[in-house]
């Protein structure tokens, strides 16, 4: 290569790597300190790195706190999917993260929070007996409304990383969210659940065992239905794969001490 065009490349690799640097937070989005340049590309900042997972006791199915391996409610009526891995509490500074990712557009917290969930994830995987069929990663999608509104699903940007950083295939088209019904607050309980239940089509059969992506897990009905549907369409189990899990109802009420 002739030396101008060489130095040429080398102004153009630089300009590069400072648009993309242009691109990271400056401010950490889990405590919105000020992030030193360089010092961490993830988006939020060490003491908020330390505080993502919580050490919480958590049912192996659903993940909401317990002091028991399952939850009352999986024991009573236990949901279609298997486990669900998650990262931890939706309480600051994870909850702030999520709140940034999901109104704020920020694709590099999406790679970032998929980082920090590929290893839990590929450790609930690691316990899976030798010839267990690979899964395929599947993002909760949003109603066609909901897209055009925010432009973008939240849950693919930690999806499509995840993939990426575990090695298995995406389908970002294998559930359809169909469109919403009536408000939820008009309706009975019943009928809520019928509602929600009826959310979600499978575009296709399903062969392969899936693991479905999503933010926040709150009562469990989206993933529920979305596990729902894929099973409908054959896929032989659902793992939920989530950042964040709210506390029990009775837990978020709880005044705390005075
Ligand atoms: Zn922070
Ligand atoms: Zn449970």
């Amino acid at each position: 290569m002739p030396h101008h065009t060489l130095a040429l490349s080398r102004v153009f690799t630089t300009l590069a790597s400072h648009a993309a640097d242009a691109l990271l937070p400056r401010a950490c989005a889990g405590c919105a300190q000020p992030l030193a340049r360089g010092a961490c590309r993830a988006g939020w900042c060490a003491p908020c790195a330390d505080a993502l997972v919580s050490p919480a006791g958590r049912c192996g199915q659903c993940a909401i706190e317990s002091l028991t391996p399952l939850c009352e409610s999986c024991r009573t009526t236990p949901p279609p999917f298997t486990c669900t891995v998650v990262l931890g509490a939706y309480a600051p500074p994870l909850d702030r993260i999520v709140r940034a990712l999901k109104f704020n557009r920020q694709p590099a917290l999406g790679a970032a929070l998929a980082a920090a969930l590929a290893p839990i994830v590929q450790r609930e995987l690691a316990q899976l007996p030798a010839g267990h069929p690979r899964h395929r990663v599947v993002a909760v999608p949003l109603s066609d409304e909901r897209l055009a509104e925010r432009g973008y699903n939240q849950s693919l940007l930690i999806a499509r990383p995840l993939a990426r950083a575990l090695g298995l295939p995406i389908d970002p088209t294998a559930l359809r969210r169909q469109r919403a019904g009536p408000p939820q607050s008009r309706l009975s309980p019943g009928a809520r659940a019928t509602n929600v239940a009826q959310a979600f089509v499978a575009t296709r059969p399903h062969h392969e065992p899936v693991l479905l992506v999503d933010d926040v897990m709150t009562t469990g009905a989206t993933l529920a239905a979305a596990s729902y549907a894929l099973i409908r369409a054959g896929a032989p189990s659902v793992t939920c794969v989530i950042v964040a899990r709210t506390a029990p109802p009775d837990v978020s009420r709880c005044p705390g001490p005075p």
